[in-house]
């Protein structure tokens, strides 16, 4: 089996790549989208190590639909603010990344069986945003989301990832936004971590170590589990959209595998 490697290690080995990784990040608070923490610095550390990408294609968990894949085909996505009762500074951001209208049309068209639709709707949500200006704080990558459908399982995302590996040959970096671990129900300032939310924690990372993405699929692995560190889902959806770009050959590394407020898992990971 393929051992993974440290944050620095990986860096350290990024090369300008034919094929462009698959990326998963941890979002966790959007404050983070203006502060100079720890996370923010591995974020633009990546961005200045990875080889420029031709696009990035965004599945962040801040954008569910019903029964369908929206498609963002806009020309000039929009900075949405979609969060409440945050400083005047956090609405003040706006991240001016074009669109990737062809490209976009032509993941549509990639996605035809999973009833993927172009829309003008949308724009970049906060899970987008919040990580993209320190990945790449000049916004001159082009950038387009698709959105989660709530109506697939687990193993219905993971086959509609799979449906968009091609485009990492086209160097197209695909970005996952969401968190590990997700219950704000839980967070405590007293609590670095709790028990069940590391479980979790190490359970999902073990099976992104092994590859073994059908067993991570199977809600039955979770058991009570999964309703604790994700009473709602979406969070951990962007990780299967992820899970199913990933090759036999990529190397896997982890990075930011701490938590925050007991009940976040910031863990980030990367194939590449
Ligand atoms: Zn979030």
């Amino acid at each position: 089996m393929l051992k993974n490697l440290r944050f620095d290690q990986m860096l350290d080995q990024l090369a300008p790549a034919e094929r462009a990784p698959v990326v998963f990040l941890g979002h966790g608070n959007p404050l983070y989208a203006i502060t100079d923490n720890a996370f923010a610095q591995s974020w633009q550390q990546l961005g200045q190590k990875l080889a420029r990408p031709q696009a990035i294609l965004c599945i962040s968990a801040h954008w569910e639909t019903r029964n369908s894949t929206l498609v963002h085909v806009g020309a000039m996505p929009k900075t949405i603010h979609d969060f409440y009762g945050f400083p005047q500074a956090l609405f003040d951001v706006q991240y001016p990344a074009t669109g990737a209208p062809e490209l976009a049309h032509d993941v549509a068209l990639m996605l035809k069986n999973h009833a993927a639709i172009p829309t003008e709707e949308w724009g970049l949500d906060h899970g987008a945003w919040a990580v993209l200006r320190h990945l790449y704080p000049d916004a001159d990558i082009p950038v387009f989301q698709i959105s989660i459908n709530r109506d697939l399982d687990f193993a219905g995302q993971l086959a509609l990832g799979r449906d968009l590996k091609a485009l990492r040959d086209r160097g197209v970096l695909i970005l996952g936004s969401g968190n590990l671990v997700h219950n704000l129900r839980a967070i405590s300032r007293d609590v670095d971590a709790f028990d069940w939310a590391q479980e979790f924690d190490e359970k999902v990372a073990g099976f992104l170590s092994d590859r073994n993405f059908g067993e991570m699929a199977d809600r039955d692995q979770y058991g009570a589990l999964l309703p604790q560190a994700h009473p709602s889902v979406e969070h951990f959806a962007p990780a299967f959209y992820c899970a199913g770009l990933v090759d036999e050959k990529d190397q896997l590394a982890f990075f930011n595998d701490q938590f925050d407020m007991g009940s976040l898992s910031m863990r980030s990971f990367i194939y590449y």
